[in-house]
């Protein structure tokens, strides 16, 4: 019998074990981030500490808190997390706290992880579930994909500040919104298809439902209130539908209910360069139209889908998101995209030529 524990597959973890999200929040975050430690060190994007940093400093300071700063550039990889792990020894951290975006965190949780502290994170935008996943997406310094790196525990206390998020360009909310739809549009592809669905298959996809509910009541609304650098009720509802109960879904369906060809998609579209410069939950929003094509949607679904994304801004074209749509290019994306492993939980023989058929019809819908 091994000895080696896979986080993955030996055990279930499903939520930070503090979250908090509402205004004014920085001002006390360090009586909250006290809790989990004697010394911190905190690990920031330059960007998110000129948005961030001057009210976690003067919380960290007013609570007493010593702490040691250092900027977070780059990629989240080894070399990275354990610059963080060796900050953290020099200046005699027993926690690690993230500030900024999923890179940062990612690193933030990384290098937590290899030091065997707790960690805090504090997310500046809402594109994805970094800031509350027990998981960091490891790439090599030159930022090619390497590793899923899961870890022991979710972040112990998670603190997101409405504000910062609202103030941040609309781009990044857009993403994370289009990122937790596809738990809506995957799961109720395969979840149906389950034979003897668990407990947790069944309650990530009731959750799903709920997603999409909260999400098509209230994105819009959110979309607008970034444009617009204000925060309400939808705003905080929609963040914790992003960066929360998206890591829910995730966590409780990991084994059966499953990403689909939305994400098998966004992963065929990372060959073209191009599309390197994308966010995550752009892509998976366009994969999210390429997997409604594949199920072969009503006409009327479809396009409703179209006007409603292109309403939350996004681009729902390869033209219109600026990446090259010839035949060569658009065989290796279907061809990437059907060897992910991700593309074999549709509940159907996905081939390339089914993709590129979609991705040219697409385009004919959309111009
Ligand atoms: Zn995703």
């Amino acid at each position: 019998m091994s000895n080696n524990i896979d986080p993955y597959n030996d055990f279930m973890q499903t939520a930070p074990v503090q979250y908090m999200n509402r205004e004014g929040v920085l001002q006390e975050s360090g009586k909250f981030i006290r809790q989990w430690g004697e010394k911190c060190l905190v690990s920031s994007g330059e960007t998110a500490w000129l948005e961030a940093g001057d009210q976690i400093e003067k919380s960290l300071s007013g609570s007493g808190l010593p702490y040691d700063l250092i900027r977070f550039s780059g990629e989240c990889c080894d070399q990275n997390a354990k610059k963080i792990v060796h900050e953290a020894k020099e200046n005699g951290a027993d926690l690690i706290v993230g500030v900024g975006g999923g890179k940062s965190l990612d690193a933030a949780k990384a290098g937590a992880e290899f030091l065997g502290s707790p960690v805090v994170t504090i997310p500046t935008i809402a594109a994805t579930c970094a800031a509350t996943s027990p998981m960091s997406i490891m790439y090599t310094l030159s930022g090619e994909f390497d590793r899923n790196l899961y870890l022991k525990n979710n972040p112990n206390l998670v603190i997101v500040p409405p504000k910062v998020i609202a103030e941040a360009p609309t781009k990044y909310i857009q993403a994370g919104i289009l990122d937790s739809f596809a738990k809506w549009y995957e799961g109720r592809t395969v979840f149906p298809k389950l034979e003897q669905p668990s407990l947790f298959a069944s309650s990530s996809f009731e959750l799903s439902k709920l997603l999409n509910e909260k999400l098509t009541n209230e994105a819009s609304d959110t979309v607008e209130l970034v444009q617009s650098n204000k925060v309400g009720s939808s705003l905080i509802e929609v963040t914790n539908t992003v960066l929360f109960l998206t890591g829910v879904i995730q966590s409780l369906g990991q084994r059966e209910n499953r990403g689909a060809a939305a994400h098998a998609v966004h992963n065929g579209l990372t060959v073209l360069k191009e599309s390197h410069e994308l966010l995550h939950g752009i892509k998976v929003g366009y994969g999210i139209l390429i997997h409604l094509l594949l199920e072969d949607r009503s006409d009327s679904e479809i396009r409703e889908t179209i006007s409603f994304f292109e309403e939350l801004g996004m681009a729902p074209s390869l033209k219109k998101l600026g990446l090259p749509g010839d035949d060569d290019h658009l065989r290796a994306v279907a061809e990437k995209a059907v060897d992910d492993m991700l593309m074999d939980y549709m509940p159907f023989e996905v081939t390339p030529r089914m993709v590129e058929d979609s991705m040219r019809t697409l385009e004919d819908m959309v111009g």
